[in-house]
């Protein structure tokens, strides 16, 4: 029988995920498709009893829901409980088991550059996705983690729990020369032209992430790369962290660098590092 998976979010008609699910169903030749379904807040607990009525094999769960539906699932794996949210849900016997795959997607991009997993590393922000990023960092054995971040009390917190350090955004700034690799996590450069901190003292040669995709190129990427870094932006961790998701359902782990490729291309921009 045919299988069928989902996005639920609001706003949904943006998302790419069904674009780059479709495209891997097909390729593998597996008989399944990949739904967007605008749920909002008020129809959340109605939209999951539906998809376990509905025969549903498994689901992303996007903005704004990612934390709302953790109650109303069976069962929570570490890494989503570890980020108080969840992004993939696998549903089985009418149970549905919530995970969150935006870390490890983070962390399998990352390290498709030459990276020194002991090198001094950087997070920018301690919001929702640099929680799930740092605690999969230090998970695949990055041992020099440092998180700065607007508000210092959330990035003191955040080094707590994955026992790492905090600094100031000043003292980030003035030290950013020290680190080899730099991740921007926070919400600056989506919207706005505009930088989560100055980058005067970025020296060239480090490894400098946004996990801003849309735009390709945040000003914080424009200008790293002018200052000499090799950049990276979030098209790779969108793209791998659907691949764990797509492993999770059918066992098959797809092909990414190809899936980064065409995300780019729909992105409007060229593949380029
Ligand atoms: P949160 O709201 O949980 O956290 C936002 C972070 O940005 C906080 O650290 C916050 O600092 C900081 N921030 C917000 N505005 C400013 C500002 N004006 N100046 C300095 N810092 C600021 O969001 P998420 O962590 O969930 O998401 C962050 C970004 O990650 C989004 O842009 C999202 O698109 C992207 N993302 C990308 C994914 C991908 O697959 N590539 C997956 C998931 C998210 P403070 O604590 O001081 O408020």
């Amino acid at each position: 029988m045919k299988k069928w998976y989902a996005v639920i979010g609001d706003p949904i008609s943006h998302s790419l995920s069904p674009f780059m699910h479709d495209y891997w169903f097909e390729k593998h030749g597996i008989d399944a498709s990949y739904i967007p379904v605008h749920v909002e807040p008020k129809q959340l607990e109605q939209a999951l009893h539906s998809m376990k009525l509905l025969g549903n094999s498994g689901f992303n769960i996007t903005l704004p829901h990612k934390q709302a539906a953790i109650p109303l699932l069976n069962e929570l794996d570490e890494t989503a409980r570890i980020m108080n949210a969840v992004n993939t849900v696998v549903a089985k016997n009418g149970r549905l088991k919530g995970f969150n795959t935006d870390g490890d997607g983070f962390v399998r991009s990352l390290l498709s550059y030459p990276v020194d997993k002991d090198g001094a590393l950087l997070v920018i922000g301690a919001g929702g996705a640099a929680r799930g990023i740092s605690f999969a960092l230090s998970r695949a054995g990055f041992s020099n983690i440092t998180i700065t971040n607007r508000t210092f009390r959330r990035a003191q917190e955040l080094a707590e729990e994955i026992d790492s350090k905090a600094i100031v955004l000043t003292e980030a700034e003035s030290n950013l020369s020290e680190f080899n690799t730099i991740v921007q996590t926070t919400s600056v450069g989506l919207t706005e032209e505009a930088l989560p901190l100055s980058l005067t003292h970025l020296g060239s040669g480090s490894v400098v992430a946004d996990i801003i995709y849309n735009p390709l190129e945040t000003p914080f990427l424009k200008e790293s790369k002018a200052r000499g870094c090799l950049v990276l932006n979030g098209v790779g961790m969108f793209v791998n962290q659907g691949a764990i998701a797509f492993e999770k359902w059918t066992g098959i782990r797809p092909d990414t660098e190809g899936m980064i490729k065409l995300i780019t291309e729909k992105l409007g921009g060229n593949h380029v590092n």
